[in-house]
Parts: C-alpha cells; sequence; structure tokens
C-alpha cells in the first residue's frame, strides 16, 4: 500500500492495541484518518484539528452517520468534532484526550511554532500516548529524483538522530517516554538507512493529573473555531 496508508493503518494498529476512548487527530487535513478511526469501537469521542479550515471542510460530510447507522443505531456513543485552528495554540477542547495523532505535521512548523507545538501537546493536552511521525532526511537519498526537501511546505527535514534528539528533549521537558519506529521500508541493504517515514510513540510517564489542574486549564480561552460536531 501507498506510504500515506500505511502510516494511517500504523495509527489505527495502535489504536487497535491501547483501546483510547478520546482521540485528537493533529492537523487533520481532509480526515481521511478520522473516517478511518470512526470504525474502531473503543472510540467515543473523535476529534480533529487543522489550521487551514478549506482542507477539513472538502471531505468532512463523510464523517456523517451513514443511512444504516441512522437506522440501527450502535450502543457505544459516537460524537465527532472538528476545530479549525493551530496546533501552537492552546484550546479547553483539546483537554481530556487519551491519544494525539500528528501524522505528516512537525515538518510545517517553523521552530517558534514547534515550541509552542510541543508545549501545548506535552504540557497542556498531556495525553497518555502521542504518536508523531515525520519524513526521515536519510531516506531522501533513495528516493529517486528527490532534489531538496520531500515538499515544498516543509520547513525542515530530519535524519534519525535529530528527531530523536528533538523527541528526547521533549520527553524530560514534559516527563513522557519514547520509542521510535517507522513505516516504508527501503530495499534490502539499505536497512542502516531507516524507514522512509520515522514514527515516535510517547508514553505519558505519570497517572493523569486529576481534576484540579484540568480545571484550571479549562479556564484558558478559547481560540479555536468549532466547524462540525457530529453525534451519532
Ligand atoms: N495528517 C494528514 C495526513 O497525514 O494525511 C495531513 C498532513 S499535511 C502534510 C499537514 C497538515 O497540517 C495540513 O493539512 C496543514 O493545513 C496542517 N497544519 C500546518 N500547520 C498547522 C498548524 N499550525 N496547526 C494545525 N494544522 C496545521
Amino acid at each position: 500500500p501507498p506510504l500515506y496508508k500505511q502510516r494511517y493503518q500504523f495509527v489505527i494498529d495502535l489504536v487497535k492495541k491501547y483501546k483510547p476512548k478520546k482521540v485528537v487527530d493533529l492537523g487533520c487535513a481532509d480526515c481521511t484518518l478520522l473516517w478511518k478511526l470512526k470504525f474502531q469501537t473503543c472510540i467515543e469521542v473523535l476529534a480533529g484539528v487543522d489550521i487551514n479550515r478549506a482542507v477539513i471542510t472538502d471531505k468532512m460530510y463523510r464523517l456523517s452517520p451513514l443511512p444504516c447507522e441512522y437506522l440501527q443505531p450502535s450502543e457505544r456513543p459516537l460524537t465527532i468534532k472538528l476545530y479549525q485552528g493551530s496546533v501552537a495554540e492552546k484550546d479547553p477542547c483539546t483537554l481530556g484526550f487519551d491519544l494525539a495523532s500528528c501524522i505528516e505535521l512537525i515538518e510545517h512548523l517553523e521552530t517558534p511554532v514547534l515550541e509552542k507545538f510541543s508545549e501545548m501537546v506535552f504540557g497542556y493536552m498531556t495525553p497518555a500516548i502521542v504518536i508523531i511521525s515525520t519524513p526521515n532526511a536519510e531516506f531522501n537519498r533513495l528516493l529517486p529524483g528527490l532534489n531538496g526537501f520531500r515538499h515544498k511546505d516543509h520547513k525542515f527535514e530530519w535524519t534519525k538522530e535529530e528527531f530523536q534528539n528533538w523527541a528526547q528533549d521533549v520527553c524530560s521537558s514534559y516527563n513522557y517516554t519514547v520509542e521510535f519506529t517507522g513505516v516504508g521500508k527501503g530495499p534490502p541493504g539499505t536497512e542502516d538507512v531507516g524507514f522512509c517515514t520515522q514514527c515516535g510513540v510517547f508514553t505519558r510517564s505519570y497517572p493523569s493529573k486529576g481534576s484540579l489542574t484540568a480545571d484550571s486549564c479549562r479556564d484558558t480561552e478559547h481560540s479555536y473555531k468549532p466547524i462540525y460536531n457530529v453525534v451519532y
């Protein structure tokens, strides 16, 4: 399967493993991953955030209940919410999630925005699990005809060491641990290059911050614009 599908499957496999009830996709774009996650029955709240409103609204109606789902409502509650907002800004609607995915997002962020992103995700949202994927720059030499970055909007592409250093710094600042893996293998003999897409799976090292901290976080002002809300 194409690489983007392998990345989505990587998230789906982790959802199957950890069975989170509340999942948020940061940088959800046209909601393809959300649409796939909708079929994971452990999930009760599914949310998507993207800075680009047009890219979200383009195909979001496929998240609506299907006729058969109206006729035969399932036992499980499911709410799907979409927001326009930046991952650099805090908003109370991002609180309370068990798992956050950030697939091919961080390489689109300028350094100061990336710093705010770390604080917002690992310091404010504090989900139990965070999945981050980004290109592995070392793999680029195996991509024929590539000259420069893989996409013109990329602000950086990191080697394995650069990504791992950033991730370890985040972990020591915010009390998480991380395991590294990836998707997309090169041809035999290129194992040292690593995966085409590198992934970090971050796990919070402390139990959920009880309601006290959560309540004070809820006082943050809203900066996200709700654009879709459906209750199954
Ligand atoms: N996660 C999707 C996927 O894997 O198919 C989309 C990846 S796309 C390469 C990056 C997305 O991040 C775009 O939809 C873009 O609008 C969004 N994005 C960029 N900067 C953002 C920010 N500061 N806050 C939220 N979303 C952002």
